[in-house]
């Protein structure tokens, strides 16, 4: 039998949860349906954390869902479930899931490909992927129905598998990823079972589809921990699939820093509530890379521009190989970085046009940072940054000095 936690236990504030959430659950219920909140809010609220969103797990199935609901749509095709929505406000419901070994499909290195099968409340918790991800809030009774131990592992600060470490990460070899960035965000230390597998199988990582790759990457950029992310990565060595030249960026004394700088900086804006721009971040952390290549084709005897150019596709060509970084995203980077060598003089006229790019701000910040890590001058970074936070008479004033 689960462990059935009361609030006095695992501590969750009702007041932090979502009305919306709590409204779907009260829902299902009075329609004579099981609900709870799930996964990574219920996890987020006892570490007291500000959950991103709000999951609903019930023993309802999309099409009893729907019809409760003036706004919920069914979504997904491999695994079908329903969005419930508020205004800005989506909650995820979703009916319980076994990972049933019969239906489960598997493809030849263990990864699951199919699991679409509708379970029990226990069922749904097994096929969960750590034990503080596995726990069930009813806002009803503020009870937390726990099968596997997550409350006291959430308490203890510990990261660890549900079952089998090594066969649910050959399941599903993201999950070594995922466990990583819970430890660092959520200060926990893995489990030594949980660990262990892990330097052995980093390899699986390849198997996984590349989309997939960049969204847990982006994650793990934007957890609020990035650098200590990374540093776990680095140590077990599953650094290498994410991007390809991070161990190289890591490791390179010029790199280190200027990457340590731009993930403290999208550390400190995750953790102030800020929006952080992925573009901005995957051009920071592949800058060290575009720079050396840079200079290569600068010695090369090609003009700036064009050396900056050839690097920059150089660079590119490796990353979306194996890291599938969004095209939006990649041609933002690229105005970002081309911007980089027209900000080394104090413009006159030309600066206008430069003004009015879309990426002027971000690429200002950039300049910033480069200066922060030494890179150029910081009294050119400064000027760049008040031209473009001032206004249009004086910036016309700043502009005709530096004419
Ligand atoms: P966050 O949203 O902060 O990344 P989360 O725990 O909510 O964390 P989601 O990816 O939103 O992560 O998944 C919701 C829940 O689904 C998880 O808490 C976990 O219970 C389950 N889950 C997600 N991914 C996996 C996986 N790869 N294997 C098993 N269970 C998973
Ligand atoms: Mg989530």
């Amino acid at each position: 039998a689960p462990l059935r936690v009361p609030q006095s236990q695992h501590g969750i504030d009702r007041r932090l949860v979502s009305r919306h959430a709590i409204k779907v659950c009260d829902t299902l219920h009075e329609a004579g349906f099981e609900a709870y909140i799930v996964g990574g809010a219920v996890r987020d609220l006892i570490a007291g954390a500000q959950p991103k969103d709000f999951d609903i797990a019930t023993n309802a199935t999309p099409e009893q869902i729907q019809p409760l609901f003036r706004r919920a749509r069914i979504i997904g095709r491999r695994f079908r479930l329903v969005h419930v929505v508020f205004g800005q406000e989506i909650i995820e419901t979703s009916t319980f899931r076994a990972a049933s070994s019969v239906e489960q499909t598997t493809d030849e290195h263990g990864r699951i490909l199919r699991d679409n099968v509708f379970g029990t409340l226990e069922e749904d918790a097994a096929r969960r992927d750590f034990t503080l991800n596995a726990l069930y809030y009813d806002p009803a009774t503020e009870i937390v129905i726990d099968y596997h131990n997550g409350v006291a592992d959430l308490k203890n600060r510990t990261v660890s598998i549900i079952g089998d470490a090594a066969k649910r990460y050959r399941e599903d070899p993201v999950r070594m990823l995922r466990g990583m960035r819970f430890a660092a965000k959520l200060e926990c230390t893995i489990a030594p079972a949980t660990l262990a597998p892990i330097r052995e199988m980093a390899g699986l990582i390849e198997n996984v589809p590349a989309s997939r790759l960049f969204d847990e990457m982006l994650k793990m950029l934007t957890c609020g921990h990035a650098m200590n992310c990374l540093r776990q990565l680095q140590k077990q060595g599953l650094h290498k699939g994410m991007l390809p030249l991070l161990d190289v960026v890591l490791d390179q004394p010029g790199g280190e820093r200027f990457v340590e700088l731009a993930l403290e900086r999208t550390d400190q804006r995750v953790r102030a509530g800020k929006s952080v721009s992925p573009s901005f971040l995957f051009a920071a952390l592949l800058w060290q890379q575009v720079h050396v290549r840079w200079m290569q084709f600068r010695e090369q005897g090609e003009v700036p521009m064009q050396a900056l150019g050839l690097a920059v596709d150089s660079v590119l060509d490796d990353q979306t190989e194996k890291l599938a970084i969004q095209r939006r995203f990649v041609s933002d980077m690229r105005e970002i970085w081309f911007m980089q060598p027209r900000f080394e003089r104090r413009l006159g006229k030309t600066a206008w046009r430069m003004i009015e790019q879309p990426r002027f701000r971000a690429a200002c910040d950039f300049l910033h940072l480069r200066a922060a890590a030494g890179e150029v001058d910081s009294d050119l970074a400064q000027w760049w940054m008040d031209l473009a936070d001032a206004d249009d008479s004086t910036r016309a004033a700043m502009l005709d000095d530096a004419a």
